[in-house]
């Protein structure tokens, strides 16, 4: 197995829970009610309160507060991540929770008005741009929307179905036909998050449907050339050779990064949706619980993660190997009226662990 066997690199999920500020509307409508949650950061703790005077304690590797700066955010959530992706392992970063309590916020935000409220996408790339060698080494991206069971490609939208292929040698998978962009500088990465946002909003118009009842799943592929020991397993067999005297043949390591902005997790009641809307909850709900099951598998140290069950899940296959790394942040909002919701949240996010 590529990469197998190092304890340097641990199989298990990082869960961090991230709290979004009250909005205006929040602060106005529950102006005499306490948030549904109460956070001890420096004991890594969230309370969810049940009534007035009893709550549920949770841990979570990191609890993140409505004061929690993006800078933060991505330090404790994707910063690792990258630097393993950096070594040559695959990893991913994926947000769940309820629509509106902050997701897109924290993957996607350009923040071309504000540079401190980047965010993890934008980050990521910047990291990786500052830790390769242009002459030797190659960024490439692609990005995708998996929506109901199909994969549409952002960066060209006449690529609407795009199938999954997997390396029955490696286990790797691969999406053909869809676009791959060679990245140099943050300039161009900035604009294809640009494009395919545009192209995503444009997508979900035609059909019908809104961008939080889709998977936004943006690939980061880093190639380099480094100089490696032997005992590193970190880099593809072919290009294994063995040394002569002190002198070590460049190797090649590939890493890759995956960046998931989930669907909202929110129930649909079924007395609420029919037809369309009643199929598309039924994808979502699908593919969210397969993730939790694979999620879980992780957690325990199981060896066998069950990737069959969805698209999202096969998609996500090579990042769910022994020497990957996965860093799940839940987000909650502080409502008092989404306190189901936000305990819903909450499980999933402790299940990870
Ligand atoms: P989601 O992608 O989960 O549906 P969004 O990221 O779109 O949620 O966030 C919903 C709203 O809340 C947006 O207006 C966003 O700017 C705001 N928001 C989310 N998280 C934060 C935060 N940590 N600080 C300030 N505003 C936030
Ligand atoms: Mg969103």
């Amino acid at each position: 197995i590529p990469g197998g066997g190092t304890d340097s690199v641990s199989g298990r999920v990082r869960v961090a829970v991230r709290l979004r500020p009250r909005n205006a509307e929040e602060m106005a409508a529950d102006a005499d009610f306490a948030d549904c949650v109460e956070l001890q950061p420096e004991l890594k703790r969230l309370k969810l309160r049940k009534n007035n005077w009893d709550s549920d304690t949770y841990e979570f590797d990191e609890v993140l507060t409505e004061y929690s700066s993006q800078k933060r955010v991505y330090e404790v959530v994707a910063k690792p991540v990258v630097e393993s992706v950096l070594d040559g392992y695959n990893g991913t970063v994926m947000a769940y929770g309820q629509t509106g309590t902050g997701k897109t916020y924290t993957l996607g935000r350009l923040g071309d008005e504000d540079t401190s409220a980047r965010g993890i996408m934008v980050r990521s790339m910047e990291d990786i741009l500052v830790n390769i060698s242009p002459e030797t080494d190659s960024i490439s991206v692609s990005y995708l929307q998996l929506y109901m069971e199909t994969i549409q490609d952002l960066l060209n939208p006449a690529n609407d179905n795009i199938p999954i292929v997997e390396d029955q040698r490696t286990g790797d998978v691969s999406l053909p036909g869809a676009t791959v962009v060679e990245i140099r500088d943050q300039q161009t990465f900035m604009e294809l998050l640009r494009l395919g946002e545009n192209h995503r909003i444009a997508a979900n118009t035609k059909l019908n449907t809104e961008s939080s009842r889709s998977h936004a799943i943006l690939m980061v592929q880093v190639k380099r050339s480094v100089l490696g020991r032997e005992d590193d397993f970190s880099i593809e067999n072919e290009n294994r050779s063995h040394s002569v005297g002190n002198f070590r043949p460049p190797i090649l390591r590939k890493g890759k990064l995956v960046v998931v902005d989930l669907a909202g997790s929110e129930r649909v009641h079924k007395s609420g949706s029919e037809g369309h809307m009643l199929e598309e909850a039924k994808s979502i709900n699908l593919s969210l619980s397969a993730l939790g099951k694979c999620i879980n598998a992780l957690a325990e140290n199981s060896a066998h993660v069950p990737v069959r069950d969805s698209k999202l899940t096969r998609l996500l296959k090579d990042s769910f190997g022994g020497t990957s790394r996965t860093s799940l942040v839940v987000t909650i909002g502080p409502s008092p009226r989404h306190r189901a919701e936000t305990a819903s949240t909450i499980l999933f996010g402790q299940r990870a662990m």
